[in-house]
């Protein structure tokens, strides 16, 4: 599966062609722990006028993926660049007027696309420094130094081998692995 790009678009504008249509992939949200009850969703659109994210996006909606992966849009749902800006604050869940757990539904159509691949690079990146540094931003050599100059302590060294312990049989990091841009 190819990966996201990195514009943000409008994912149901584009037309649907029937062979994208995947009508097991419902099924299998059914069986995954937090979508189980995906099939509730009735449109009211209540998740995507509640999120916070939505309110600042303008191809973000939950809705929207929610109404895909019903669908059965799999491999578009799954490559959209858009699951990755959910911000896992739950609102959507809590007003869920049929009690989808949308937040969960997000949770599990992204582990879902790492599976396949499909992990937006910026998140890669995150990973690599992780696993490098044991932050998720390597911090500049130039900002080290004049921490020094102006008399601040030195920052705490990163742990990195205690997260890759950690993340050892997460699938994420094995796509991250797997591109060779780490040396764990
Ligand atoms: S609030 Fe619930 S029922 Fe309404 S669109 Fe979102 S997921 Fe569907
Ligand atoms: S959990 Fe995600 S989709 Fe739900 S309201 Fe928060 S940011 Fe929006």
């Amino acid at each position: 599966m190819a990966e996201p790009t990195t514009a943000p678009r409008d994912q149901m504008k584009e037309p649907v062609k029937s062979s994208e249509i995947n009508p097991k992939f419902k099924y299998e949200l059914l069986k995954e722990h937090g979508s189980e009850k995906i099939l509730k969703c009735f449109q009211c659109g209540t998740c995507t006028s509640d999120c916070p994210v939505a309110r600042y996006s303008d191809t973000y909606r939950p809705r929207t993926l929610i109404h895909m992966a019903t669908l059965g849009l799999k491999d578009r749902v799954l490559k959209s660049e858009t699951l990755w800006l959910c911000a896992a604050c739950f609102t959507c869940t809590d007003r869920c007027p049929q009690g989808v757990e949308v937040a969960s539904v997000i949770r599990v159509l992204r582990n879902l696309a790492v599976e396949e691949g499909c992990v937006p690079q910026v998140f890669k990146d995150q990973m690599t420094s992780v696993l490098e540094s044991g932050y998720a931003y390597k911090i500049p050599d130039l900002r080290i130094k004049k921490r020094e100059t102006t008399g601040l302590p030195p920052l705490p060294k990163g742990n990195a081998e205690s997260v890759k312990k950690s993340l050892r049989g997460v699938k994420f990091l094995k796509h991250v692995e797997a591109k060779g841009e780490t040396k764990p």
